[in-house]
């Protein structure tokens, strides 16, 4: 079963922004809470990175997806704000960014719950999920499920949407490859990796979005305030969507707005 793009359009991609801050290295370490140097990697994605990715996508008048974490709502309720004035879909990203892997079924709920609930009083509508750290565990499906959620973006199985087997959730998957963070980042524990220049990695992207897209998929790539927010990174995201405008074949969607599209094409009970 193939999804037919709007517009007669070719292929599909979306920018998704993973808000993190400091959460992702205390969930990493719970060490880094004594180390506010590290920490401050993560401040740096809500008190800058934020701010400048937001003035990209507006001045491309480009919508994204963020990906959450409930705890911001309470550490940066502005920048929550910014990111739904500026148009963008916000989803559920755990609340305190701990991988459902490491926690039982009852905290796994609980952390979901909360995330959705805080992010809902903010004013967001939410439909979507991506795990922390891409990791889930057996009920994670089940959870979404239960709790309204209408897809995840958090496997690797596909370069289309597609229905999770036994769930109507739809996955719009996803790929380290096409992820800044293992390209860029560095900190406790990860100080062994070389930062690639940003010139790489929009070799690797935009390699990786012609193959998808002439196979008639869905890139999706994933950015990190405190990653993609580094001067540098903001001009290849600029970089990156005037190429992607550039491309009358490809549209360029919200998570949401490709997900909805997929529930319609996609019957339900059809795995693939
Ligand atoms: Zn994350």
């Amino acid at each position: 079963m193939s999804i037919s793009w709007p517009g007669g359009r070719k292929a599909a991609a979306s920018l998704t922004f993973d808000f993190d801050a400091e959460s992702v290295w205390l969930a990493m370490d719970p060490a880094n809470a004594g180390r506010p140097g590290a920490l401050s990697i993560g401040v740096y994605g809500a008190r800058v990175g934020v701010p400048l990715i937001l003035d990209t996508l507006a001045r491309h008048d480009v919508r994204a997806t963020f990906f959450v974490v409930g705890k911001n709502v309470e550490l940066y309720p502005d920048r929550v704000a910014a990111i739904l004035d500026g148009g963008h879909e916000i989803a559920v990203h755990g609340y305190t960014h701990t991988p459902p892997s490491l926690l039982t079924p009852d905290e796994e709920e609980a952390e979901l719950v909360k995330a959705k609930a805080l992010l809902e009083g903010a004013g967001a509508t939410i439909t979507g999920y991506r795990s922390p750290s891409w990791e889930v565990s057996p009920v994670t499906l089940d959870l979404l499920q239960k709790h309204g959620f209408r897809y995840s973006s958090q496997y690797m199985a596909d370069i289309r949407p597609y229905r999770h087997d036994h769930h109507d959730l739809i996955e719009l998957p996803i790929q380290w490859l096409l992820d800044d963070w293992p390209h860029f980042q560095m900190g406790p524990g990860q100080m062994n990796r070389p930062v690639q220049t940003t010139r790489h990695v929009e070799q690797l992207w935009m390699e990786e979005l012609e193959g998808i897209s002439a196979l008639g998929g869905h890139t999706i790539i994933t950015m990190h305030p405190q990653v993609m927010g580094r001067p540098s990174r903001v001009a290849l995201l600029d970089r990156l969507i005037g190429a992607m405008k550039a491309r009358d074949d490809l549209w360029i969607a919200t998570c949401g707005e490709v997900a909805a599209l997929a529930e319609t094409a996609l019957p339900k009970g059809s795995s693939r």
